[in-house]
């Protein structure tokens, strides 16, 4: 039967593929009783799931060998195959079965919490970190039991449809992994349009539509599904005809998007002769080939939290100076805005675990700076890697949700720390790195005086600065509704900061979504902003905009428009801009 249900388009174009389920909840199973009669059946359900696994390991870790990957990645492989057949996992289980009678998902699930218990206890850190292994292959069992034990990498070959994910939420760790999958779109049922998941899906260039409040429940593995990341629906078992037309609509998009390409080297200057810096936002360092495919001018926003994501350990001080060293030596001279660890709210890294804290209300609590404030170790190794990379080109420090004048005294009081031990251990290092700060909090937005007294340049997370100024969580579907950037409070925030930025000459940018959404360009430009930093695929038809603006017109005609207090006119006149 067809049927279509709608959420928040995050992330434009078509796809059409089939349903990949996915469980975010494995670890919840049910409980339930087995008759006595039928206990050797499931002790039996429990062997075979075993051995599926087992098989499935074997699986990988010949396809690892084969195709050449990392020996961390057998190495990996081999751990998980030696916790599947210890008696620990695989018998033990098998006699919760037989004492309480009861299902093996439960019995498991027990299993495993008396073991995760124990290896919390140990004193060896490598052990300890094993843990998340035992759980890890718990999840795999939990899923051979449901006999959903097929692999994304089987489905992916498919090669004539695209393999749509669907869940009831993704962690923006979630998403940041399929970077390295072949997933042709996503829908989830939670979510916001400006969530961290949503701007990976926007970076990934694929179709996503969130908040759909309730597909998962409706849709079933392997269904054919139509996602329409461009107006938010998502079209379950389409027919003949609308699949006709959905492939239309598809070709034709392609064919927009190719004749984008041919603006690829154009320079972005209005009519009237201004130069437009459009820089691009990365979350990893291999994002940076798709930023020298687009030409842009720089890297205005590198999100470094997605470094110590989805992985057991900190990264080091090198592991960092080469991750950022390899972005800096890529963009050969172009500057790279590189942010300070961002962390928290939607943002967490279960490496982190114990040193942050579960906040009541996490998008308000101790994120960001005043996460790595509260962390200075942290934050000095961090500070270290960023400096001394900066030696290898034009790299700057960006530093997320300052609002108080001491939190900017105390992180500049740092980064001089940083660099005098940098000094002890002989490193070489950028003496004189800019130092700049984001505006996402509307008191800072309000109050720029020591923003501009004490930093080099400014950016705008208009993302954060429209939830805290709207007090709408960003994350929530229930609210998405009242997140709107033309709101008369935020667009005075946003025009007063590139105003002020203007008249002390401190370059400010934007790095929210707003920078990338075309239908903001000309309003940006008309309130004096010269550097756009956003996702690489929305580059070009930002540059689109910018080559056919007037900015001396469009100042003017901006200036009368934001005089106006009427909100609904206001997206009105945005079209006549
Ligand atoms: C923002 O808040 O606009 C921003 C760019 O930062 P993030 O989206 O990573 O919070
Ligand atoms: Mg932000």
């Amino acid at each position: 039967m067809t049927f279509a249900i709608f959420g928040l388009a995050v992330s434009p174009g078509i796809a059409i593929g089939r349903a990949h389920l996915i469980s975010n909840a494995t670890l919840e199973v049910a409980h339930y009783a087995v008759k006595e009669r039928n206990v050797p059946a499931e002790i039996e359900r429990f062997a075979e799931a075993i051995s599926t696994v087992q098989t499935e390991l074997e699986g990988v870790r010949r396809e690892a060998s084969a195709s050449g990957a990392p020996a961390e990645m057998a190495a990996f492989v081999d751990i998980h195959s030696m916790i599947l057949a210890d008696p620990m996992l695989c018998e033990a289980p098998k006699q919760i079965i037989r004492d309480n009678r009861c299902n093996a998902e439960w019995a498991l699930v027990q299993q495993m919490e008396q073991l995760v218990a124990e290896f919390d206890q140990m004193e060896d850190a490598y052990l300890r970190e094993r843990r998340q292994d035992v759980v890890q292959v718990v999840e795999r069992v939990l899923k051979a039991l449901s006999g959903h034990h097929r692999k994304l990498g089987k489905r992916e070959q498919r090669a004539d449809e695209d393999l749509i994910v669907v869940a009831h939420d993704l962690s923006p760790a979630d998403t940041i992994q399929f970077k390295s999958l072949k997933i042709g779109g996503f829908v989830t049922d939670l979510g916001g349009s400006t969530s961290h998941t949503a701007i990976v899906a926007r970076s990934l260039a694929i179709p996503a539509v969130v908040g759909m409040h309730n597909a998962r429940p409706l849709i079933r593995d392997d269904d054919l599904l139509i996602v329409d990341g461009s107006r938010g629906v998502l079209i379950v078992e389409p027919d003949a005809k609308v699949l006709e037309e959905y492939r239309l609509r598809r070709e034709a998009l392609d064919l927009e998007r190719s004749k984008l390409k041919r603006l690829k080297s154009a320079k972005a200057i209005t009519l009237d002769g201004e130069h437009i810096s459009l820089q691009a936002n990365i979350e990893v360092p291999r994002d940076v080939d798709q930023v020298k495919a687009v030409e842009a001018d720089g890297v205005g926003l590198y999100r470094t939290e997605f470094l110590f994501m989805n992985r057991d350990t900190l990264p080091d001080e090198d592991e960092q100076f080469e991750a950022y060293r390899a972005v800096v030596k890529a963009m050969a001279g172009k500057p790279v805005t590189i942010r300070t660890l961002d962390i928290g709210a939607d943002k967490t890294a279960r490496a982190l675990r114990g040193t942050e804290r579960q906040s009541p209300n996490p998008a308000l609590g101790l994120r960001a700076i005043r996460y790595c404030l509260a962390e200075p170790q942290l934050f000095l190794t961090q500070l270290r890697a960023l400096l001394r990379a900066g030696h290898y080109g034009k790299l700057k420090i960006l530093v997320p949700m300052l609002a108080h004048t001491h939190e900017i005294e105390q992180t500049l009081l740092l980064i001089e720390h940083a660099k005098e031990q940098l000094r002890q251990t002989r490193h070489k290092f950028d003496e004189d790195v800019d130092v700049g700060g984001m505006i996402e909090i509307p008191a800072a937005a309000l109050a720029l005086g020591p923003f501009l007294k004490r930093l080099r340049f400014l950016s705008i997370g208009t993302n954060d600065l429209i939830q805290y100024t709207l007090a709408i969580d960003r994350t929530d579907e229930a609210v998405a509704h009242l997140y709107d950037p033309l709101h008369p409070a935020v667009l005075r925030l946003v025009g007063g900061t590139i105003q002020a930025g203007l008249k002390a000459d401190i370059p400010v940018a934007v790095c929210g979504e707003m920078a990338g959404d075309a239908q903001f360009t000309r309003l940006l430009i008309g309130m004096g902003l010269r550097q756009f930093s956003m996702h690489p695929s929305q580059i070009l038809e930002v540059k689109q905009q910018v080559v056919m603006a007037d900015a001396m017109a469009l100042s003017t005609k901006v200036t009368r428009l934001l005089r106006g207090e009427e909100p609904d006119k206001l997206r009105e006149q945005l079209e006549r801009l």
